[in-house]
């Protein structure tokens, strides 16, 4: 007869295999980095497993390849390839994937589909930071203010002289924009105060009613490009729209024309537009998006006065960084729960 356990003990091993249980049922959520916002992890960490990887640069793909193995979920960034290689060392238990963006390029969404992974995005809350950005580039970009702004430190400012760093008003300016989804109906309504001359759209499918509240046309990518003297790059990054901006797009676009793009780096063939920059061909172009990310420091589009560049900081307001981390965590969690998740991209 095994000795009988006094009652405060047994409770206690009840109360700690209960706890065991709940541990090992609890889904277990991998998040590429440390530091978004806590808010969003500490929705996660009420029910979940959570583990995160510990630098604020990003997992390096074979930490990740390791450590995403028996998960239920994945909580990613756009610095993280998320491909056939990753899911399959996830395992057949892994049921989302979760990235803090709009954009999901870095997503193989097709082999999500197959597995019958939900995939979450953040759309909508990062519109007006989006958008906000794309106005501070086009018009640093059209008035030459990094040019100028050097002037000030380097000993180029002499006196006022009139025609020195004088740059193109957006007032009078016919705007082209490639996208017209969310944000580019945010940039365009922000470009109106403006008085530009026209503004047009070029998109594969009509959006009059949305056109009509900005008064914008729909034309096609080749009007476009002949007819504007400012370009605005955001639709998304697809096979579709990889490098459309290359050298033939380029000899078709006016020599005043400024081409801004803060949507993915990869729709601009980079080389094509260095020689475009460097041979005048184009006037000026505002990136916030660049091909590698970050781009190495002796890359020669650095040597152009004619270019203005941003790390990739669109959505980078505190707010909606800070609500990003929430809905991706929520996303998770109607994901593990089988419910409707806040924002899911369809497969
Ligand atoms: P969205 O609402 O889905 O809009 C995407 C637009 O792209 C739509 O108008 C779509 O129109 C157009 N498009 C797609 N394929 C096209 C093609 N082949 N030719 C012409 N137009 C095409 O997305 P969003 O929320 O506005 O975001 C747009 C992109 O901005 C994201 O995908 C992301 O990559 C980027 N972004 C960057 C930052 C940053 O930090 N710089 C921040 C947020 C978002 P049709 O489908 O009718 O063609």
């Amino acid at each position: 007869m095994p000795p009988r356990l006094p009652f405060g003990q047994v409770r206690n091993l009840l109360i700690q295999g209960h706890i065991i249980r709940r541990m090992s049922s609890q889904h277990k959520v991998y998040v590429t980095r440390p530091d978004v916002d806590d808010s969003g992890l500490e929705l996660l960490r009420k029910s979940c497993q959570v583990s995160t990887w510990h630098e604020t640069n990003p997992v390096p793909r074979s930490e990740l390849i390791r450590v995403v193995a028996g998960k239920d979920a994945l909580y990613c960034a756009l610095t993280d390839k998320v491909d056939k290689e990753v899911l399959d060392a996830a395992g057949p238990q892994l049921k989302c994937v979760a990235t803090i963006s709009v954009g999901y390029d870095h997503i193989d969404v097709e082999e999500c589909r197959k597995r019958g992974i939900r995939v979450g995005f953040t759309p909508d809350v990062l519109t007006d930071a989006t958008a906000e950005l794309t106005l501070a580039l086009l018009l640093a970009t059209n008035r030459r203010l990094f040019e100028a702004n050097k002037q000030v430190y380097n000993g180029g400012w002499k006196s006022w002289a009139p025609m020195w760093m004088c740059g193109q008003g957006l007032k009078g300016s016919r705007v082209g924009l490639l996208g017209f989804g969310r944000i580019g109906q945010e940039i365009a309504a922000r470009i109106v105060p403006f008085k530009p001359t026209e503004i047009t759209y070029t998109t594969r499918s009509l959006r009059p009613k949305e056109a009509a509240a900005v008064n914008a046309r729909h034309v096609d990518f080749d009007e476009m490009l002949r007819e504007s003297d400012l370009i605005v790059v955001c639709c998304a990054l697809t096979p579709e729209t990889k490098e459309i901006f290359n050298a033939t797009a380029f000899q078709k676009m006016k020599p005043n024309c400024i081409l801004i793009n803060t949507a993915r780096g990869g729709v601009v063939d980079q080389k094509a537009l260095y020689e475009a920059l460097k041979t005048k061909r184009i006037l000026a172009a505002g990136l916030d998006v660049t091909t590698p990310e970050p781009l190495p420091i002796d890359d020669p589009l650095l040597k152009l006065d004619n270019v203005v560049i941003l790390p990739h900081i669109g959505s980078a307001d505190i707010e909606t960084r800070k609500e990003m981390s929430r809905i991706t965590a929520r996303n998770i969690l109607a994901a593990l729960a089988g419910d409707k998740m806040v924002a899911e991209v369809e497969l």
